[in-house]
């Protein structure tokens, strides 16, 4: 799809960010073009609606950037992936490892219900740490994950094989 590469060219590469040897991939340069943001949303949209997905849950923090959109758009809910204690109601979580130590989602109970189609959404997928954590809190909750969706890709991580086996769409990878 020739829209692919615009999108391409308006993520911005930061190296050593937020430390040393890390290439940071920076979309906040893409959403300052509205040509390339929606070429974006509208890439998922065409893929997903039609397909009787009633969910669409986004990762905190760049997943609430992308998902909204793509849940408007199929006639979907948006459920919010949040970092611990930011949901006010009762939650289920999951842990999951970092480089150096350990993080979780939580995700409120009763958003979701058993045997709704779920597409989840985030930025970008490195080990599939985050994936993988934002997927049990759907499997748990009874919801049926069609598939991951994010932006960018580094697939030397090999974070796709973390996704039990559920297909990972993406727009762009990075080597
Ligand atoms: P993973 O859990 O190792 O797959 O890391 C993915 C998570 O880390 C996602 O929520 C991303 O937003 C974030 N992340 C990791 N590397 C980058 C990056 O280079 N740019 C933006 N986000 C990143």
């Amino acid at each position: 799809d020739p829209r692919i590469d615009g999108i391409k060219t308006k993520i911005r590469v930061v190296p050593n960010f937020p430390k040393p040897g890390i290439m940071f991939q920076d979309i906040t340069t893409l959403l300052l073009d509205p040509k390339a943001f929606k070429d974006t949303v509208d890439l998922f949209v065409e893929r997903y609606k039609g397909k009787n997905i009633s969910v669409v849950a986004g990762i905190e923090a760049r997943g609430f950037i992308f998902g909204p959109p793509i849940a408007l758009a199929i006639g979907a809910k948006f459920v919010p992936l949040r970092k611990p204690k930011k949901l006010p109601g009762e939650v289920i979580s999951e842990e999951y490892t970092l480089e150096y130590g350990s993080d979780r989602l939580e995700m409120h109970v009763g958003a979701v219900n058993k045997g709704e189609r779920a597409l989840v959404v985030d930025d970008l997928i490195a080990t599939g740490g985050t994936l993988c954590a934002a997927m049990n809190l759907l499997e748990r909750a009874g919801s049926e994950i069609v598939e991951c969706a994010c932006l960018i890709e580094l697939p030397e991580l090999k974070g796709r094989d973390r996704l039990h086996g559920k297909p990972l769409y993406v727009l762009v990878e990075y080597h």
